[in-house]
């Protein structure tokens, strides 16, 4: 396990915000992502205050192509 910074997405009711820069520890096998307690604290900590985003992203949204 090493430690890296990482983009992080989550959803939180119904829209998906993107936190920038977390440190995580990522597996190498799986690439996995494990944050510790004070991680994940501040990212809740953040996303209470996301009502002014650095920048906001445009989305591409897809459906499923049908079975051939
Ligand atoms: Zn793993």
């Amino acid at each position: 396990m090493g430690v890296k910074r990482i983009n992080h997405d989550v959803w939180v009711n119904r829209k998906l915000f993107v936190v920038q820069d977390v440190p995580a520890e990522v597996c190498e096998r799986c690439g996995e992502t494990v944050f510790t307690p004070q991680i994940t604290e501040r990212i809740l900590s953040t996303l209470r205050r996301s009502d002014s985003p650095k920048k906001t992203l445009k989305v591409p949204v897809l459906r499923l192509r049908p079975a051939v």
